[in-house]
C-alpha cells in the first residue's frame, strides 16, 4: 500500500515539476512515507531523519532548499512528535491527505523556518470527510507489467493489536466503475497483471453503476473481462471476509492467480478470541478446504503474530499444528509489538523479548521449511512467468510464477529490453529458500535485437493451470 502512495504521490507532484530522482542527496523534495504497523518501523523514521538532515543541510550550505517531509501511519499517529523530535521537518501529512500535496507544498513554502536550517512545521493529520480519490490525477509514470490499483482503505475490525483502524481510518471501497476506468487505463499502457489492495481488500464493498453494491468477487470478474490484463491478484485479506463469491472466483476465473495471502495470526481459539479475529482455527481450516476444493493448486500464505500477551507455549503449540495443517507456500511471522493506543498493549500479561524470540525462531524454521519445499516442488515443471524487470545479474530477468514466487530467467543480454514484459514459460531448473531459477521453454532468439518482432506467441500464452 505504501508503495502505491508512494506512486501517486509522484502523480500528484508531476504537475508542479517534481519528477522522482534515485537519491535523497541534492534532491528538491524527500518524503518519507512510513509504517506504524510495528515499533521497529516506527522507531526507524527517526533515524532516517537524522540521516537526511545532513543531506537538508548540505542543500542548503549550496544556496539551495530541501524540502523534508513524513507521510504515511507514523506521520497520521504520530504527527507532533515528529515535529518535536525532529525540527528539520517541513511537512508532515497522513495517509488520507496526500491528494492536497500541491496546497501543502505552497503552505509550506509560505512557512518561515521554525530556526536557522530547521524545518517549517507544516501538519496536516485530517480524515477529511471527501476520498483522496475522488481528487487524485491519472498517473503520471508509464507503467511496467504488473501493477497496484487500490480498490479499499482503512477498517472496522479493530483487531486488539493493530494500528491500522487508528491510521487509515474508517473501512472505505472505492467506486466498481471508477476501479474499472484506472485498470483498463492501466491495461491500455501494457500492464498485464493488477494487484487489487486494500487492508481488508476483501471487505470491498464499492458502489456499482446500478446503485447496488459490488463484493470483491464481483469486481475480479469485470475486472476478467478486460482486454490485455492477463492475472489477477489481491492483498490483504480477512478470513472472516472470505464470502462465496470470491471463492467462486477463485474456481472460475482463470485470470485470478492461485495464490492467496490470508492472515490467521495464531493457531489458537483463546488467543484469537482476545486477538478480536472473531474466528477460530477451525474457521479459518474450513474456510482454506473451501478455497483449495475451488482452486486445487491454490498457494496460500499467511501472517503470524508470536508471543501476544498471554501466549502459552500450549498456545503456541496450537499454532505449528495449524501451519502443519495448512502447509504454507511463504508466510511472514512478526514478534508482537505493543502500539499506542491499541487494547493489547495495556494488558498485563506481556511476554519477554527472549519469548517471542525463541518462538519466532521456531515458527519460521518451519515456515522456512515449508516454503522450501514448495519451491523445490517446482523444480522441473514448466511455469508462466511474468518477466517485470531485469535482475541484480548480467543476462537475467526476474518475473513472478502464478504462485508469486520470485523467478530469476536466464535470457540473452541482447534481449533483456524485448523480454521485459512478456508473459512467458519458464522451465525451472532450480530453487532457493525465497525463488526459482529457470530459462525459457522456447527459442528467444537474442542475435537481433533491432528486428524488434513480437514475442513468438507461445510467450504470451495465457496463464495455464499448474498443479503444484
Ligand atoms: N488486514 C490484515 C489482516 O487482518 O490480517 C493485516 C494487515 S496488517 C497491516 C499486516 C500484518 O502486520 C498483520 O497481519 C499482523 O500480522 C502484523 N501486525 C499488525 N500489528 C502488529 C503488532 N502490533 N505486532 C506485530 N505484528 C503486527
Ligand atoms: Fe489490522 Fe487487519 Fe485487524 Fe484491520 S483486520 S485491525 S488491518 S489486522
Amino acid at each position: 500500500m505504501n508503495v502505491y502512495d508512494s506512486t501517486r504521490m509522484a502523480d500528484v507532484l508531476a504537475p508542479l515539476g517534481y519528477e522522482a530522482v534515485a537519491s535523497p542527496r541534492g534532491a528538491d523534495m524527500v518524503i518519507l512515507n512510513t509504517c506504524h504497523i510495528r515499533e521497529k518501523a516506527a522507531e526507524k523514521v527517526f533515524s532516517e531523519l537524522g540521516r537526511l538532515r545532513a543531506f537538508k543541510q548540505e542543500r542548503a550550505a549550496e544556496g539551495g532548499e530541501m524540502l523534508l517531509a513524513v507521510a504515511g501511519c507514523v506521520a497520521q499517529a504520530e504527527g507532533e512528535e515528529i515535529l518535536r523530535r525532529a525540527p528539520q521537518v517541513d511537512l508532515v501529512f497522513g495517509p488520507q491527505t496526500y491528494h492536497r500535496l500541491p496546497e501543502l507544498v505552497a503552505k509550506t513554502a509560505r512557512a518561515g523556518a521554525r530556526h536557522e536550517g530547521g524545518g517549517r512545521g507544516v501538519l496536516d493529520i485530517d480524515f477529511p470527510a471527501e476520498s483522496k480519490f475522488d481528487h487524485l490525477p491519472e498517473e503520471s509514470a508509464a507503467p511496467g507489467a504488473a501493477a497496484f490499483v487500490s480498490v479499499q482503505e482503512g477498517c472496522d475490525k479493530f483487531c486488539s493489536f493493530c494500528v491500522v483502524p487508528y491510521t487509515r481510518g474508517a473501512e472505505y471501497s472505492r467506486p466498481a466503475a471508477a476501479v474499472l476506468e484506472e485498470a483498463r487505463r492501466l491495461a491500455a499502457a501494457g500492464v498485464q497483471e493488477i494487484t487489487l489492495l486494500g487492508q481488508n481488500v476483501n471487505a470491498y464493498h464499492g458502489e456499482a453503476e446500478d446503485g447496488g453494491t459490488w463484493s470483491l468477487g464481483r469486481l475480479i470478474r469485470a475486472l476478467a473481462e478486460i482486454d490485455g490484463l492477463t492475472r489477477l491478484r489481491y492483498t490483504t485479506s480477512h478470513p472472516l471476509d472470505m464470502d462465496d463469491e470470491l471463492i467462486a472466483a477463485h474456481a472460475e476465473e482463470e485470470k485470478l492467480m492461485p495464490y492467496l495471502h490470508l492472515p490467521v495470526q495464531s493457531g489458537s481459539d483463546r488467543i484469537l478470541a482476545a486477538m478480536n479475529r472473531r474466528h477460530s482455527a477451525a474457521d479459518y481450516l474450513r474456510i482454506v478446504e473451501r478455497l483449495r476444493k475451488a482452486r486445487p493448486d491454490l498457494a496460500l500464505s499467511s501472517d503470524f503474530i508470536v508471543g501476544f500477551p498471554g501466549e502459552s507455549d500450549a498456545d503456541f503449540a496450537d499454532t505449528l499444528k495449524l501451519v502443519n495443517e495448512v502447509g504454507y507456500a511463504q508466510a511472514y511471522s512478526f514478534k508482537y509489538s505493543p502500539r499506542p493506543g491499541t487494547p493489547a498493549a495495556v494488558e498485563e500479561a506481556q511476554l519477554s523479548e527472549a519469548v517471542k524470540a525463541e518462538r519466532l525462531a521456531g515458527l519460521q524454521q518451519l515456515l522456512g521449511a515449508q516454503a522450501t519445499a514448495f519451491n523445490a516442488a517446482c523444480v522441473g515443471r514448466d511455469l508462466p512467468v511474468l518477466l517485470e524487470r531485469p535482475g541484480r545479474k548480467p543476462g537475467q530477468l526476474v518475473g513472478r510464477s502464478p504462485y508469486m514466487q520470485a523467478v530469476h530467467v536466464a535470457v540473452p543480454e541482447v534481449a533483456l529490453q524485448r523480454l521485459t514484459g512478456a508473459l512467458m514459460t519458464v522451465h525451472v531448473e532450480a530453487a532457493h529458500p525465497n525463488s526459482l531459477a529457470g530459462r525459457p521453454i522456447v527459442d528467444v532468439g537474442g542475435v537481433d535485437e533491432s528486428a524488434a518482432s513480437p514475442a513468438p506467441t507461445a510467450l504470451t500464452a495465457p496463464t495455464a493451470r499448474i498443479t503444484a
